[in-house]
């Protein structure tokens, strides 16, 4: 099953023909190469954040916001193995917001950009004139690593699924989600479940279960660090046949992987490396599965390399293997007692309208 915003992105594929010397990777994966010369390309990607979709303002400071919006770019520099090379933003501010918040979003961009040497260096600032939220749009350039860039479609039957990291409980949301009421300052602190409750901000998660460990954990996907340094030191030590980043959940993102492949996947449940959140949760597979904003990386490559890489491996992020792909196009879920059952994409889909 195809998500609103996969199908869109292939209408939008199918219709750009683009000339794949000058464009070897365009419209679907994580980042769109162009070619510069023979032996030269670069790599462009670019993200939109809403206050009351991607982050909550009223629980967040925006130096927070700002950082997250980096580092999701930098995640999709992760996602194909590539390195960073630097960052234009654009922002689309309340009204009456001006210099102070303006210094603020750049200490966040600041804090996300300069470990990976990814510097901003341009953008654009816009002030709405009507009662709008902000909005911040980052355009990230990075260049092939010393291997081509990893895309989605290339994973083949046979291949070993792993993910780094561990899943779930990182931004459980709500398809329908307030939209931003104000924001935080780093002197509120944020406020408790409670409170926003009362504040009627919250008023959408009331009767969901993931309520609670939000509050216990309202700052992992503000916090992640994208997994940059990995990809590249993986693809040092072998080939991988296909990568992504996992920002919708596992069951949306593996479904990308396999759509684009032409292949299926048998992933194991017992196998998952949950997080605490995942495991405080009424459902952790579902959560590991389903969550989504994890910013860890899915990648495929074959028995002998992942083989290679377990030995290799020395990292303190750690690497699961956690299923296989198929030749068969259905993707299944695997329990530990050995029934399967279809696993279908249930993460997060921007065109969601409910
Ligand atoms: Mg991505």
């Amino acid at each position: 099953m195809t998500s609103a915003e996969d199908s869109i992105t292939r209408w939008f594929a199918e219709r750009s023909r683009l000339d794949p010397h000058r464009f070897p990777i365009g419209i679907g994966d994580d980042m769109a190469q162009i070619r510069l010369s023979p032996d030269a390309s670069v790599l462009v990607t670019t993200d939109m954040l809403l206050d009351g979709t991607h982050f909550d303002l009223t629980r967040c400071t925006l130096a927070q916001a700002a950082g997250k919006a980096m580092a999701v770019s930098l995640s999709d520099c992760a996602a194909m193995a590539t390195a960073p090379l630097a960052a234009v933003v654009a922002v689309a501010m309340p009204q009456g917001w001006g210099p102070e918040e303006l210094k603020e979003i750049h200490a966040g961009i600041r804090a996300a950009g300069d470990p990976f040497n990814c510097p901003l260096i341009g953008g654009d600032i816009t002030v709405w004139r009507t009662d709008r939220p902000f909005a911040i749009t980052v355009t990230m350039l990075s260049r092939p690593g010393s291997h081509p860039p990893v895309r989605r479609s290339t994973a083949r039957p046979g291949d070993i699924v792993c993910v780094t990291g561990s899943l779930g409980g990182a931004y459980p949301r709500r398809q329908s989600c307030a939209p931003g009421k104000g924001r935080a300052t780093k002197d509120d602190g944020r406020r408790t479940m409670d409170e926003a409750v009362a504040s009627g901000v919250y008023r959408t998660m009331r009767d969901t279960p993931y309520a609670i460990h939000d509050r216990n954990d309202p700052t992992k996907h503000l916090t992640f660090t994208p997994r940059v340094n990995e990809a590249l030191a993986i693809t040092e030590l072998v080939p991988l046949n296909a990568m992504i980043d996992l920002s919708d959940g596992l069951s949306s993102d593996l479904t990308r992987i396999c759509e684009q492949s032409k292949v299926g996947a048998v992933i194991e449940s017992g196998k998952l490396p949950l997080s605490d959140q995942a495991r405080r949760s009424p459902d952790p597979i579902a959560s590991a599965l389903n969550d989504g904003e994890d910013f860890e990386l899915l990648f495929t490559l074959t028995a002998d390399n992942c083989e290679k890489l377990a030995a290799a491996w020395t990292h303190p992020t750690p690497i699961t293997s956690i299923g296989r792909v198929t030749a068969d196009p259905a993707i299944r879920l695997q329990s530990p007692n050995g029934a399967t059952a279809a696993m279908t994409p249930s993460g997060y889909d921007h065109l969601c309208r409910g």
